[in-house]
């Protein structure tokens, strides 16, 4: 970020901490101005004018002034952000940011660790303990993802559902699918 967005977080504080100019002087104030600059230059400024309202905003700060690392606490430099970014994207199910090479394996587990926390809200009214779910090896987790299958399959109102959940059990022990396609 630039000189004059410092300036722009220092008109805020001012706002919210009328008396934190006049309180340093003109001189001070320009050395806080250069120094600040300084400090806060490989970061961004949208991401600093956000921790600048999160110390605004807590109750406890009340009557206190904001400090230069206050306002990068926690942040990524511009360019870190730039290397976090490469090579990264995010699960469409998730959300969460993992090597593009790793992506299929786990959206693929991730999509069915979803729709059996679906089924467990729909069917047993809980939530599914889910984090040790993508730690299991596959034959395990499949092994786990069927036998949730067959306990809801008796339960499962929709016909189309139903139709679906015992094709997935009927292929996972080998045999054929009992619907086609087209009844799917
Ligand atoms: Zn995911």
């Amino acid at each position: 970020m630039e000189r004059n967005e410092v300036n722009e977080l220092i008109k805020t504080i001012e706002i919210h901490r009328p008396y934190f100019k006049s309180k340093l002087g003109k001189d001070t104030l320009q050395d806080l101005l250069k120094e600040w600059t300084n400090i806060l230059a490989p970061y961004d400024y949208e991401d600093v004018k956000q921790n600048l309202y999160n110390f605004l905003n807590n109750e406890s700060n009340y009557g206190k002034d904001p400090d230069v690392f206050i306002l990068k606490k926690g942040l990524f430099t511009l360019d870190q952000k730039k290397d976090n970014a490469k090579g990264k994207i995010a699960c469409q199910f998730c959300g969460r940011y993992l090597p593009i090479l790793e992506m299929d394996k786990h959206e693929s587990r991730c999509r069915s660790i979803k729709y059996l926390q679906r089924l467990y809200r729909t069917y047993f009214n809980r939530e599914l303990e889910v984090k040790d779910l993508y730690n299991l090896n596959d034959k395990t987790f499949d092994e786990s993802y069927i036998k949730v299958l067959e306990k809801v399959l008796p339960k499962v109102e929709s016909d189309l559902e139903r139709r679906g959940i015992t094709n997935v059990i009927e292929t996972y022990y080998g045999r054929e699918p009992i619907y086609s396609y087209r009844e799917l």
